[in-house]
C-alpha cells in the first residue's frame, strides 16, 4: 500500500506541476525568504501591501510537491486580505498541519483549499515543507528582511 497517496492529493499535485503566481511583485513593500535544509526546499515571498490590504502576494523558489504546492495556494489564499487576515490564516494554517492549535481546530471549511493539506501533520518530515512558505510569509508581514530557516 502507498500511504503517501493521502498526501499527495490531486490539488497539490496540480499546484506543484502548474504553480499560481510564481513570480516576482516587482516593486515589493515586504519581502523575505526561507530555507528548509532537512529537505533543500527554497522560497522568497514578495508582497505587495496597498494599506493594510494584500493586494499581491508572489512566491519564487524551488523545492519538494509538497513546499511549491504550499506557496502557491497560501499566495491563492491571502490575496486581498488585510494582514490581520492573513496572519490568522497563518495561524490556523499552522495548526492544522502541525495538530498543535490554541483556537479550535481548524476544519476543512474553514480553510478551504487549504484543508488539502490537513494530512500533513501525519507525516511529520513534511510539516516543515509545508509550512516553509507560511514562515517566510510572516517573517515578511512582520518587516524581517532577513532570510529565515525551519532549523
Ligand atoms: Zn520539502
Amino acid at each position: 500500500m502507498d500511504d503517501t497517496l493521502d498526501l499527495y492529493q490531486e490539488l497539490i499535485l496540480d499546484h506543484n506541476k502548474s504553480p499560481r503566481n510564481r513570480r516576482k511583485v516587482d516593486p515589493a513593500d515586504r519581502q523575505a525568504e526561507g530555507f528548509n535544509p532537512l529537505c533543500g526546499d527554497h522560497v522568497s515571498v514578495t508582497i505587495k501591501l496597498d494599506g493594510d490590504v494584500v493586494k499581491d502576494v508572489a512566491f519564487e523558489g524551488s523545492g519538494c510537491a509538497i513546499s511549491t504546492a504550499s506557496a502557491s495556494l497560501m499566495t491563492e489564499a491571502l490575496k486581498g486580505k488585510t494582514l490581520e487576515e492573513a496572519k490568522k490564516t497563518f495561524q490556523r494554517f499552522h495548526g492544522l498541519v502541525t495538530g498543535e492549535t490554541d483556537e479550535e481546530p481548524p476544519t476543512p471549511d474553514s480553510m478551504g483549499k487549504l484543508a488539502v493539506f490537513s494530512n500533513v501533520c501525519n507525516y511529520p518530515a513534511r510539516v516543515k515543507c509545508a509550512t516553509l512558505a507560511w514562515h517566510t510569509l510572516k517573517a515578511a508581514l512582520d518587516g524581517e528582511n532577513e532570510q529565515i530557516s525551519t532549523e
